[in-house]
């Protein structure tokens, strides 16, 4: 096992992998801007090393400092959580390069997933279903208009490097096409640096599922079910469900067998999330995270296994401490995130929290690095922590949701934990009967 790990993040998922550390008897090197000097992370953490000013391509992104941080300090291995540089094939090498174990996976299926064209073509050969779409990237404009008559309209035009949502646009029909090829391509090449664009066949009332997958070293391969995250804005989740309240189990069992295989062919390493699209009983892929998902905490409560214990272990030589029967799914988990926003306009609201109390009692866990007096920076994300239920089934779920949403309390600051009580209130979210597009419709 390692013996100091280093945390190359910020944020609640620094303090949920310095958690796994120290109950794993490692010790933990936190790494942090001048804007997070009194984060928790850095107060929780055994060391920790200052990276840079705030913006994060001086500190959280830079590569250099990070190593160096992590050669001061004598760390033997490097956490990257999610985000910043979780999903950078070149870091991983640098790290490796410096004989320090990344802890994720090999650089060549980071890199692999981060090219969403070459992505779908190895899951294709790999027996996964995709949604129909262009076979590779798509550079002049007749070539778009015949893929799009081939696969019929609506499509939805993406950027080949694409993350977070961004560089994807919609063409209902050939007269909005080269407009949207035009967006979709000038997003991408200013947040990726890359304007290779791909077509799918735009789905107009599809679920978000995704599974999640475990492999080790030593061949064993589980899936652990799915989260269904299809209460999104603007393509972000902002609420998950393990399980889906939509699957049956026969398509629960279908969907994590296609995925299972497709991860042991492809000969991937430590955890992962295979997304995928779900509409009229069909599965279409649509990309692979390479890294802990912000939302793992939901399949953990279903399945009672500790995720990043298992990743740490794992990239450290481990066998994992469960095969796919061990895997009982129990209950039913929902996560909220909790963003430092307008609830109503989701304008970001950085500032002093006043007051901090996390909700809790049974079922309740709050995953969050918020306190009393901390200053929450303009400069990251907003997320400031996630609210994760549990209930022995969806009904006893929301009815702790409902209660442990009343038991926040964050004062200083907008969050979105309104938001979340009206949704409860919402009959079609009671049912579990929602689709990707419909909390923006709900929002109106
Ligand atoms: P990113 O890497 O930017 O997150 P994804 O491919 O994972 O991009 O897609 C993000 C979200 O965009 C999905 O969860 C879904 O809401 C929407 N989306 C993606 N592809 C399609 C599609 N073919 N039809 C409709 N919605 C889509």
């Amino acid at each position: 096992m390692f013996e100091k790990v280093l945390i190359a993040n910020r944020g609640e998922i620094a303090l949920r992998i310095h958690r796994a550390c120290k109950e794993l008897g490692i010790a933990t090197v936190a790494v942090h801007s001048t804007a997070d000097a009194n984060a928790m992370h850095v107060r929780l953490a055994d060391e920790s090393v200052c990276i840079g000013p705030p913006a994060p391509k001086d500190s959280y992104l830079n590569i250099p400092a990070i190593i160096s941080a992590a050669e001061i300090t004598g760390a033997d291995a490097i956490h990257p959580g999610y985000g910043f540089l979780s999903e950078n094939a070149r870091f991983a090498e640098i790290v490796k390069a410096h004989n320090i174990t990344f802890i994720g996976p090999e650089p060549e299926h980071i890199r692999m997933m981060g090219d969403k064209i070459a992505a779908k073509n190895a899951m294709r050969a790999a027996g996964v279903p995709l949604v129909p779409g262009s076979d590779g990237g798509l550079d002049d404009p007749d070539k778009a208009l015949r893929a799009a008559d081939a696969i019929g309209y609506p499509v939805l035009v993406k950027a080949a490097a694409g993350g977070g949502g961004r560089g994807m646009k919609v063409a209902r029909d050939a007269s909005g096409l080269a407009e949207a090829m035009a967006t979709a391509k000038a997003e991408a090449k200013a947040a990726f640096g890359d304007d290779t664009v791909y077509m799918e066949k735009y789905l107009e009332q599809p679920r978000h599922i995704e599974i999640q997958i475990v492999a080790d070293s030593f061949g064993t391969v589980a899936q652990l079910g799915e989260r269904d995250c299809s209460l999104q804005r603007r393509h972000q989740k902002i609420l998950e469900e393990a399980l889906s309240p939509a699957l049956t189990q026969k398509e629960r069992e279908r969907i994590g067998e296609i995925a299972r295989k497709a991860i042991s062919e492809l000969g991937y390493l430590g955890v992962g999330t295979i997304e995928f699209l779900y509409e009229d009983g069909e599965f279409y892929f649509i990309e692979m995270n390479t890294r802990l998902q912000v939302e793992h905490p939901i399949t953990e409560q279903v399945t009672r296994l500790d995720l990043v214990r298992e990743q740490i272990s794992i990239a450290a030589g481990a066998k994992m401490s469960f095969t796919q029967k061990d895997v009982v799914f129990r209950g039913h988990a929902i996560e909220c995130r909790i963003n430092a926003e307008d609830p109503k306009t989701f304008r970001p609201s950085p500032g002093e929290v006043t007051f901090f109390h996390a909700p809790g009692g049974p079922g309740v866990r709050f995953d969050s690095a918020v306190y009393t007096g901390y200053r929450i920076p303009p400069f990251y994300d907003s997320m400031i922590g996630k609210l994760i239920v549990y209930g022995e089934d969806r009904e006893h779920c929301l009815a702790r949701l409902r209660r442990s949403l009343r038991e926040i309390a964050i004062t200083g600051v907008e969050t979105t934990t309104p938001l979340f009580m009206d949704l409860l209130d919402e009959p079609d979210f009671q049912r579990g009967d929602y689709h990707i597009h419909w909390l923006e419709k709900w929002l109106g």
